[in-house]
């Protein structure tokens, strides 16, 4: 495997095609919008720095990693000749699924396509393309170069090689890879986003304010951040599709997303991409202040 195609270069996606570069692969860094993709270029640059600053990488390391990395804008072209690609576009059903019938039509035929989604249907996804037994999760966390785990998530038609190589892969990319089953929020999210959840519900009901909160969880579960500070990282948007996946994937009404949670992604707050969430992120903030509200 040597040709790798990165679909989306917002926060993951560039933290992909870095991690890949890094580790030798040539990359195409494919998004639909000019400008995301210059962002997300950039970012790549500036974590480079800071691994540059760090002495974790040489000046002739980062080079090669982003000579490596080939932004486009034109998919058709960038994944012709792809051996996997890793789609990490905006997490809604009708992207994905519009990318994976377009990725179908123009990649290799033996190539793998791969979603970092949160928690969409891998099966689901498959289901759209030709090779339903080549399509399967690559989940990585955020932030990508640094975080260890790769959740593999086998679909229902995901077959036994195919999970293998990417196995292996997402070790050759120095990460410890899990292999899960395609359910919904498969493990890390399933666990993960009813506890960011309950917290906002928290707020909520007005048990305890935003750093209230974040410090019991910090100090008292020893959790590297607080529970609202994490959804912020995450983006509230993100937080709220996946809820929405568990709350219909379930039919259950332990999985309903906070009605604050709903009404701070009506209001464009969707944390640190927005500059604000339940923390302020804006130039001119006052320091430790939480930005949001309960009322
Ligand atoms: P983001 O909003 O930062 O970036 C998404 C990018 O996709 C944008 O740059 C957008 O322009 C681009 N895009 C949208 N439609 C496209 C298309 N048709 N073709 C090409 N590019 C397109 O989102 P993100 O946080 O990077 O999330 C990407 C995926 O990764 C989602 O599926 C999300 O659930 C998943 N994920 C996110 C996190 C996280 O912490 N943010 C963690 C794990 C997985």
């Amino acid at each position: 495997m040597k040709n790798i195609a990165v679909i989306g270069a917002g926060t993951m996606g560039n933290g992909i095609a870095h991690t890949f570069a890094q580790s030798d692969f040539t990359v195409h860094l494919v998004d639909i919008n000019e400008d995301s993709l210059e962002k997300g270029v950039a970012t790549i640059s500036k974590n480079l720095d800071r691994q540059l600053s760090k002495e974790r990488i040489t000046e002739a390391k980062k080079k090669e990693t982003l000579q490596r990395i080939i932004p486009s804008t034109d998919m058709q072209n960038a994944v012709s000749e792809a051996d996997l690609v890793i789609e990490a576009a905006s997490e809604n059903l009708q992207i994905k699924t519009e990318i994976f019938k377009k990725l179908d039509e123009y990649c290799p035929a033996n190539a793998i396509l791969a979603t970092n989604t949160s928690s969409i249907s891998i099966t689901q996804l498959a289901a759209q393309t030709k090779r339903p037994e080549q399509i399967i999760g690559m989940h990585f966390m955020n932030p990508v170069p640094i975080m260890k785990l790769v959740e593999v998530i086998r679909g229902y038609t995901t077959s036994e090689p195919v999970t293998n190589t990417i196995m292996a892969l997402s070790e050759q990319l120095g990460k410890t890879p899990v292999e899960v089953n395609d359910y919904p929020g498969f493990v890390a999210n399933r666990i993960l986003m009813p506890m960011i959840n309950e917290a906002i519900e928290t707020l909520y009901n007005g048990v305890a304010g935003v750093m209230e909160i974040d410090t019991v969880m910090r100090l008292g579960m020893a959790h590297p951040m607080g529970p609202l500070q994490l959804a912020d990282f995450i983006g509230l948007d993100v937080c709220l599709a996946i809820m929405e996946v568990l709350y219909e994937g379930f039919k259950n009404p332990k999985y309903a997303p906070c009605p604050l949670l709903v009404n701070m992604v009506r209001a464009g707050k969707m944390g640190i991409k927005s500059k604000e969430g339940f923390y302020d992120y804006s130039e001119n903030r006052k320091a430790e202040v939480p930005a949001a509200q309960f009322a």
